[in-house]
């Protein structure tokens, strides 16, 4: 076959997130983009990932409604879950996002390239036979659900690709990592009635929040009936045709019907070429500056195979940045700190920049102050019903380095912790912003007030 004769001013190898993102900027910029993608464009996120476990929770959110609706004097009852209902709500929500962005792509005039790419040459993608050169090529092929040594994906022992598959709602699972993929589903489940254990190596379920949240996060678990194991590893899992026969290094051991294995996703990197191509990697992903250019003149790397936050907005903010980087706009590098962080389980844990541990290791023990609103305190918690707080993290007399936050919907409020973490907000300046009552957000203005010295519904 000829090779296509057209030099793209940029080759996207990759058409999640960050892949497509880069695409729809830069054509927006006016640059002539192929975009080359295996499965379906909107990868991991749309098709795998955000979108359907979102989906799944908000089932589950609706379910503990029904279950709990007395408690607010309505009553309704919960007859059961039609997974195959669940599934096809969900299948609907990922295939009217998949047809949009399908027609954003068309819209923006992007070469799209069905199929399995290679690089070839440090400007050169091979699909199938056919070359795609282009000025300038973008790595962004994403990652794959990991699984640990000796720890087979099969029969009862699955990855989140097949959790979000599974046509029952199973009677007992095992979750083995408690980081926010394994939570969520641990959450889901358990909504779902299912009898649901955790198994997490290291101290805490979500390890990588402040140990506040974390803490708060093991309680409200506990109470949800999800029972969990902290700080001993995994050792080893046998199946029959019964369930899953789970035992832990101490010698736990768990039975259940199935094992969900979410220990982290790794780079999908491997025989793409990069390295012989002399892109730099560690471990499977690929190294780049803080530009995000790999070690080859002209080839840029965005999302999950670049090392930090795997999340999907990361993506597509760095696909942003590297389209407008390519374009001559020398855009500011991004700051992975200021990057929100959400886990969409019951309850909700979201945060943005410091931890207070991160914050006191970085500006001394002495020089950060915090602060925790309790949402017992805010009238729309109380509404709602849900319990958690808010913990604030500051440098003192100086700007808001953290925000955090536990408790239903809390996903939604991290926007304005991100807007004061990234423009280095004071607590001061906040405060004198008034926040809409009765809503959730308002634990936050509350917060503020507080932390400049002023609260209004505080009892402590
Ligand atoms: C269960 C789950 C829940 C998640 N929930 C969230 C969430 O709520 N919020 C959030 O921000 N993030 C979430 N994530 C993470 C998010 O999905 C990823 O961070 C994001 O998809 C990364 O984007 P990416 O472009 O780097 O890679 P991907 O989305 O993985 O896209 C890479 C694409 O490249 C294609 N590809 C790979 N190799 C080739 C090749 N050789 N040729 C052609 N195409 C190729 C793949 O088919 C894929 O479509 C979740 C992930 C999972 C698994």
């Amino acid at each position: 076959m000829a090779d296509n004769p057209t030099v793209y001013d940029i080759v996207v190898l990759g058409g999640g997130s960050g892949g497509y993102a880069t695409a729809l900027r830069a054509t927006e910029l006016g640059l002539s983009v192929a975009l080359i993608e295996a499965d379906k464009v909107g990868g991991t996120c749309l098709h795998y990932g955000c979108i359907p476990t979102k989906a799944f929770l908000h089932a589950a959110e609706i379910a503990d409604a029904a279950r709990e609706s007395e408690r607010f004097g309505v009553k309704a009852s919960l007859e059961g879950i039609d997974i195959a209902g669940v599934h096809q709500y969900k299948d609907g929500v990922v295939g009217r996002l998949h047809k949009g962005l399908q027609g954003l792509v068309k819209a923006h005039g992007i070469t799209y390239v069905e199929g399995y790419g290679r690089l070839v040459a440090p400007d050169t993608v091979e699909v199938d036979g056919q070359r795609y050169t282009g000025r300038h090529v973008v790595l962004a092929t994403g990652s794959y659900a990991r699984t640990l040594p000796g720890l087979d994906i099969g029969g009862r022992v699955m990855t989140s690709d097949g959790a979000l598959t599974l046509d029952r709602v199973p009677g007992s699972v095992v979750v083995l990592g408690g980081g926010v993929i394994g939570s969520e589903f641990a959450s889901v489940w358990r909504s779902f009635g299912a009898e649901v254990t955790i198994v997490e190596a290291l101290p805490h379920l979500l390890p990588a929040e402040d140990e506040a949240l974390s803490k708060a996060f093991e309680r409200a678990v506990r109470k949800r009936g999800i029972t969990f194991s902290v700080g001993v590893r995994f050792q080893g899992v046998t199946q029959d045709e019964n369930g899953v026969h789970v035992t832990l290094e101490d010698g736990t051991t768990y039975d259940a019907e199935y094992l969900l294995v979410a220990v982290g996703r790794g780079p999908r990197t491997e025989g793409l070429g990069y390295e012989e191509q002399g892109v730099t990697m560690d471990r499977g992903f690929v190294l780049t500056d803080e530009r995000l250019r790999t070690s080859v003149p002209n080839v840029y790397a965005v999302g999950d195979i670049v090392p930090g936050l795997q999340l999907a907005h990361r993506g597509f903010a760095q696909g942003i940045f590297v389209a407008e980087e390519i374009a001559g706009l020398n855009p500011a590098p991004i700051v992975e700190s200021g990057i929100p962080r959400v886990t969409y389980s019951d309850p909700e844990v979201a945060s943005v920049g410091l931890t207070e541990a991160k914050a006191k290791e970085t500006y001394g023990a002495d020089a950060v102050e915090t602060l925790e609103y309790n949402l017992g305190g805010n009238g729309k918690s109380q509404i709602l019903g849900t319990t958690g707080f808010v913990k604030l993290v500051r440098r003192k007399d100086g700007p808001v380095v953290g925000v955090h936050m536990i408790g239903a919907r809390v996903g939604e409020l991290i926007a304005e912790g991100q807007l004061v973490v990234n423009w280095e907000a004071y607590p001061e300046d906040v405060a004198a912003l008034v926040h809409a009552h009765p809503t959730q957000n308002e634990a936050l203005g509350e917060a503020f007030l507080a932390l400049a010295g002023k609260p209004l519904h505080a009892h402590n």
